[in-house]
């Protein structure tokens, strides 16, 4: 899945995503949506009232970002959302909404899904925040979620359901199901007992590796601080910032 697909290629990508989406219970009925950027300026995306497990890709709406539809097929209420993303951001390709359980428990619950437990997580997905609860369909969810699209990668919509991005299409996809799993755990881990967070040092080595895979030069800014004299909250903080330094980098 990269730039150079042609478009009945993409339709058929979106179909795809559209089928796993379904068959892991991630939508029930038509929910849920994807888009695809085609060039600058074009996008295709799920059309409107259609479920995504059985979608063909002829069915699928292209439209440009400034809102003008070509073919007589609806798209998706909620488009508006995944044009702010692709505004807010060249770079982003592809964008996934659905409402995964567990993930749109923590939406409900308001609860962001921000506990350095998981290396995975850390590294590839990044704190995953909740945007202020805003009407389906409305001009209030792109403004919900525009401070987030260039600092996170995914984004938990308050009382609604989870929205991720990406560069290509399973980018966009694997963040989906990466927030879903990690919210599994961190669901499980809030029944068994407190989770053992990452302390500084091990967030220190997952920067590294992140660095590694980013082919990135380390910033060390963090790696001479002498924490034995902190207190448990300066630590607690410290982590915080060290996460949102990992978070910077993604
Ligand atoms: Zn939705």
């Amino acid at each position: 899945m990269n730039k150079v697909d042609s478009e009945y290629e993409i339709r058929k990508q979106i179909c795809e995503i559209g089928n796993r989406m379904y068959d892991k219970s991630f939508v029930a009925a038509n929910d849920g949506n994807i888009s695809v950027r085609l060039g600058d300026k074009m996008i295709i995306v799920t059309p409107t009232g259609v479920s995504k497990g059985n979608m063909k890709p002829e069915q699928l709406v292209k439209m440009d970002i400034d809102g003008k539809v070509y073919g007589k097929n609806l798209p998706s209420s909620e488009v508006k959302m995944h044009i702010e993303v692709y505004n807010q951001n060249p770079k982003l390709r592809a964008v996934c909404h659905a409402h995964p359980p567990i993930s749109t428990a923590f939406a409900v619950a308001g609860i962001a899904l921000d506990k350095p437990i998981l290396a995975e997580a850390v590294v590839l997905l990044g704190v995953v925040p909740v945007a202020k609860y805003a009407t389906p369909g409305t001009e209030e969810v792109p403004n919900s979620i525009k401070e987030y699209v260039n600092n996170h990668n995914a984004v938990l919509l308050a009382n609604h359901g989870l929205l991720t991005w990406g560069e290509t299409l399973e980018q966009a996809w694997f963040r989906m199901e990466s927030t879903e799993h990690y919210g599994k755990i961190l669901l499980y881990v809030k029944q068994i007992g407190p989770a053992r967070e990452f302390n500084r040092q091990q967030l220190d080595e997952l920067i590294k590796i992140k660095h590694r895979i980013d082919g990135t030069t380390e910033d060390s800014s963090t790696s001479d601080i002498d924490i034995s004299n902190l207190s448990d909250y300066q630590i607690e903080e410290l982590i915080k910032a060290v996460t949102q330094k990992v978070l910077d980098k993604l």
